[in-house]
């Protein structure tokens, strides 16, 4: 193997190319964007530095962390513990759900509630679970699903919570049920130290993206190139043309590695039949706004990330996030940043509001929940992206299976986020980039073994 070829600058794109690099193979990454990062990229303004929402970095695999913290040298990845809250009917709970934190703040009237369909679950027999709903009722109960879990999915995804597959709850839930939560709450604290449990890093100058910056440094440093302002436009067998700037480039490849969004790469050929061109158009991903605001006040609060699961008409965002609870470095003393996340879809009437108008909604929400006052906030912008997070209604996987099944025949490898459509993390995305390349050098088995736990096993993402 001498030359590949990877469509996307994210963390995905990055990481197989910085193997590959390291390993003296030549890489081309073709990046439509003008920054490396992708979803987990960082920009500054005017002395500030703000990413897309929150991005924390957790890794339990040695080699992912030390290949990180190596990278980043000096640039301190500092050790966090998540806080995060949800705020619901006014009242805001500890967020992932503490079970004696929410029976202490919900009236004793719903706790009675909650504890009789515990009862009952206990006892049920025969449970399905054929939605994102029936699985966390089964689980929770009624009661806990609708007060915490009903609205909050429905408006990140677009979907009711009935016609979301399981396999989101799956993914997305990192506890079994109550059980596990009244568990944790007894026996928990105590090991909390030694299981890490809620412990994340952050590089303390730069924000997350830094992580991506130092990965193109090295990349480069090897020699392989990272053409940003590009994008492929047609693949014939091993084949590759893009554009480079405003330049059209064919070259020939070894192999073609994709992490760009699965229904984009397969227009790249001309031979799609028709039903992989149903299944693609019937993927959908979520787009999301980001209004930043910059206050003139040291902090709004202490949490990472607060959570409003309420109808967009009464709350336009789901999530508030304070960067400067991630590291102190990312703005001037006395100075805060936050940045509320809007989930839409692509095109759609919020996609298309006047940025102005969502600006003004954003403050007026948060002066009236107290956060902030007309007269702290000097600046305000938005930032948009259109592939945000995977869809995965009721016929995701059929659909996926068959538009990967097309892109394997065709010899493309893809990975990554949107790639495989798979709802996952940063850490999940170098993952499959360094095992790729491993498996690119000398078939080294870890990558297929990891396409098979994706298949198969639950693995939580909490963000
Ligand atoms: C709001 C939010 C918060 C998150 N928080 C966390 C967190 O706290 N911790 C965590 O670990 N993960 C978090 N994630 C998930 C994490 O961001 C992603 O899993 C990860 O960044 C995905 O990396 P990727 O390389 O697979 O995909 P992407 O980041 O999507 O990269 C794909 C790249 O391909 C490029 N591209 C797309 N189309 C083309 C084209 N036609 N031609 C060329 N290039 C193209 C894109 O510009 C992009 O650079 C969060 C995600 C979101 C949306």
């Amino acid at each position: 193997m001498k030359n590949v070829v990877v469509f996307g600058a994210g963390v995905a794109g990055l990481s197989v190319a910085y193997e590959l690099a390291k390993n003296n193979i030549n890489v081309d990454i073709i990046e439509k964007d003008s920054q490396v990062g992708g979803l987990a990229k960082s920009f500054t303004k005017n002395g500030f530095t703000f990413d897309l929402g929150p991005h924390f970095f957790l890794s339990k695999d040695e080699y992912i962390s030390n290949t990180i913290h190596d990278l980043l040298e000096d640039n301190n990845l500092i050790d966090n513990t998540i806080k995060s809250r949800i705020y619901i009917n006014g009242k805001y709970f500890k967020w992932p759900l503490k079970i004696f934190n929410a029976i202490f703040t919900l009236s004793p009237l719903v706790t009675m509630r909650i504890f009789l369909e515990y009862l009952a679950i206990k006892t049920r027999k025969n449970k399905i679970d054929d939605s994102f709903e029936s699985y966390v009722i089964n689980r929770f109960g009624k009661s806990l699903y609708d007060i915490f879990f009903k609205d909050y999915n429905k408006k990140l995804l677009g979907l009711p919570p009935s016609s979301i597959s399981v396999d989101w709850a799956q993914q997305r839930i990192g506890l079994t049920g109550v059980t596990e939560v009244i568990k944790k709450a007894l026996f928990d604290s105590q090991d909390k130290e030694k299981a890490n449990i809620g412990k994340f890093c952050f590089p303390e100058y730069g924000g997350i993206g830094s992580i991506s910056l130092k990965f193109r440094e090295a990349i480069e440093a090897k020699g392989s190139k990272v053409h940003l302002n590009s994008y492929p436009i047609k693949i014939e067998e091993k084949k590759v043309t893009f554009m480079n700037k405003d330049q059209r480039v064919t070259k020939k490849y070894d192999a073609i590695v994709s992490t760009i969004p699965l229904t984009g790469t397969i227009k790249l050929f001309d031979d799609i039949p028709q039903d992989v061109k149903e299944s693609s158009s019937s993927l959908k991903f979520r787009s999301n706004i980001f209004v930043y605001l910059v206050l003139n006040k040291e902090r709004i609060g202490d949490d990472h990330w607060i959570y409003f699961p309420h109808p967009e008409e009464e709350i336009f965002f789901n999530r508030l996030t304070e960067f400067k609870n991630f590291s102190e470095k990312v703005c001037p003393v006395g100075k805060t940043i936050v940045c509320a996340e809007i989930t839409c879809n692509f095109d759609d009437k919020i996609w298309n509001s006047d940025e102005e108008i969502l600006i003004a909604k954003v403050k007026s929400k948060l002066i009236s929940l107290d956060f902030i006052k007309e007269n702290d906030i000097l600046d305000s912008f938005i930032k948009k992206e259109r592939h945000s997070y995977v869809v995965y209604d009721m016929d995701y996987k059929k659909n996926k299976n068959k538009v990967l099944n097309f892109l394997d025949k065709k010899g493309i490898y893809s990975i990554g986020r949107h790639a495989l459509f798979y709802y996952n993390d940063m850490t999940y995305s170098i993952d499959m980039g360094f095992k790729l390349a491993k498996y690119l050098i000398n078939q080294d088995k870890g990558y297929e073994i990891l396409l098979q736990k994706m298949n198969s096993s639950r693995r939580t993402v909490c963000i």
